[in-house]
């Protein structure tokens, strides 16, 4: 049976929980994620502990922030003037915008705090910090095409 490689065609089903048990996210309603291995589509912890493994594989892996979504970083928490954010339809902390970043780029913003002139907006990725558990089942592992292989992901 071919093993996960590089550039090998992935499908899992995974039950994310955070470290307190609660589900943060899962395929289970969805369909299996589907990504080609060593390409960064997902993270670093998965991917290693997927390198070698085959369809039908069941397993458990715990991923720690630096080989998840990173550790908190203070620093990419900032203020922006109110009028800032008057294309939005509401403001209400807790909410998470998308941002155009200078290269084009979208980056994931959540609102921390919203204060009469003030907003404080948090660039962290909403996981960061945390420690991961993962459920996976390996659904599928095939060979990608060459189109895929030059794309950097599964079609
Ligand atoms: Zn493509």
């Amino acid at each position: 049976m071919l093993k996960i490689a590089k550039n090998a065609k992935v499908k899992i089903d995974y039950t994310l929980k955070s470290d307190a048990g609660d589900v943060i996210d899962s395929s289970q309603d969805k369909e299996p994620l589907a990504f080609l291995q060593g390409n960064g589509q997902i993270i670093p912890g998965l991917e290693q502990a997927l390198e070698g493994r085959e369809a039908g594989d069941n397993f458990s892996v715990t991923v720690n922030p630096d080989q998840g979504y990173g550790e908190y970083d203070k620093e990419l928490v900032f203020d922006v003037p109110r009028e800032q954010l008057q294309n939005l339809d509401s403001i209400e902390e807790g909410m998470q915008v998308q941002a155009q970043m200078q290269d084009g780029s979208t980056q994931i913003l959540t609102i921390q705090n919203v204060g009469e002139e003030q907003v404080t907006l948090d660039a962290n990725h909403p996981l960061a910090g945390e420690t991961l558990h993962f459920d996976i089942e390996v659904a599928d592992v095939s060979e990608a095409t060459d189109d895929e292989i030059e794309h950097g992901h599964a079609h």
